[in-house]
């Protein structure tokens, strides 16, 4: 039996839908500039792929709208609250 996920975005909510394009994977990295220095946050995007939305880390996004959204918020937390 074929086993159907549903995804809703993790900015405004939206239901994702069968025949929705343009969905967006977002995931909170972090980047070592040199040993020693603290991390540094990074943002990573990438096109919707039914394969990368199964990890349990991703964030899914309705559209460049809530992408840009949750660009703005991240560029706006700290450091902590990214580690959440
Ligand atoms: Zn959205």
């Amino acid at each position: 039996m074929a086993w159907t996920e549903t995804y809703s975005c993790d900015v405004c909510g939206k239901p994702k839908s069968e025949e929705a394009a343009d969905w967006w994977l977002v995931w909170n990295d972090w980047l070592s500039p040199k040993q020693g220095d603290p991390d540094q946050p990074l943002l990573k995007v990438t096109r919707w792929n039914a394969f990368l939305s199964h990890d349990a880390n991703v964030k899914h996004l309705c559209g460049a709208r809530c992408a840009q959204t949750l660009m703005d918020r991240w560029m706006h937390a700290s450091n902590e609250d990214l580690l959440e």
